[in-house]
């Protein structure tokens, strides 16, 4: 297992928000995390990228045990997150922004070759390399916020909401990346309101309520779970 996630409880101040959720993660999956509005699905990512601290339980990462390091370790250990709400830096350039990634990597040949193929990857990028980023498009601005993780070279990719606000054609876009990236060997794990497209994109899923998972299943199974269907896809 490359990651596993046992009992994990997050409070923010004297409200606990996470009541021991458990999940794991193999290698090379894409694994999509489910939930409404305030279930905790930032605060899981939150949790593995070391930036909230755990109350109790354990995140193990390829041997390490996360919930001990600093948030710059977990990036060393070769995990990066696209946090919500694109968070690019609007006053620097695309390609500012795109080496602002690569803080964790000192070969500069290395730094080179990942930035010619974030710009592969996103082509809209590399045509506007120069331009800052603030001006760009809510589509760009993600695009860039997954091409600037992806520049430390994770093992383990987390993206948060990578569709929110995007039209039909962007989403769709984006996820047809997010399987290139995959297959190009890096471990996914997707948080979506999006639940019809997360499904579809990824191999297994969790449905997390209020702070527990209620379900967690192969993608197809959870396509076709009522509960799932009623609460996540709309009945539809
Ligand atoms: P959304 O889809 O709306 O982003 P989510 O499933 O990602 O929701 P979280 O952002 O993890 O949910 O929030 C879980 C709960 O923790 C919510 O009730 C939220 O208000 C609360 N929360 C999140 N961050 C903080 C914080 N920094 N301080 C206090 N409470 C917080």
């Amino acid at each position: 297992m490359l990651l596993a996630i046992n009992d994990l409880h997050v409070r923010y101040g004297n409200v606990e928000v996470l009541h021991g959720i458990s999940l794991h993660v193999a290698e090379g999956e894409i694994v999509t995390i489910l939930g409404a509005n305030g279930a905790g699905k930032s605060t899981t990512l939150l949790s593995i990228s070391g930036l909230v601290r755990p109350s109790e339980g354990e995140i193990l990462f390829d041997g390490l045990a996360l919930h001990k390091l600093a948030a710059h370790q977990v990036v060393q250990a070769r995990i990066s997150q696209s946090p919500e709400g694109r968070r690019v830096f609007g006053t620097l350039t695309v390609e500012e922004n795109i080496n602002l990634g690569a803080f964790s990597i000192r070969d500069k040949a290395k730094i080179a070759r990942t930035r010619t193929w974030i710009y592969d990857l996103f082509p809209r990028l590399a045509e506007r390399r120069q331009q800052l980023a603030g001006t760009l498009s809510g589509g760009e601005q993600q695009m860039l916020a997954i091409g600037r993780a992806l520049m430390s070279d994770p093992k383990l990719l987390l993206l948060d909401e990578p569709s929110l606000g995007l039209a039909p054609l962007l989403v769709r876009a984006i996820f047809d990346t997010i399987r290139t990236i995959n297959a190009s060997g890096v471990t996914v794990v997707l948080v979506e309101q999006n639940a019809k497209a997360a499904l579809k994109l990824a191999h297994r899923g969790y449905v997390l309520e209020v702070g527990r998972i209620i379900l967690h299943g192969e993608s197809k199974d959870l396509l076709t779970n009522p509960e799932v269907r009623n609460a996540y896809l709309g009945g539809s």
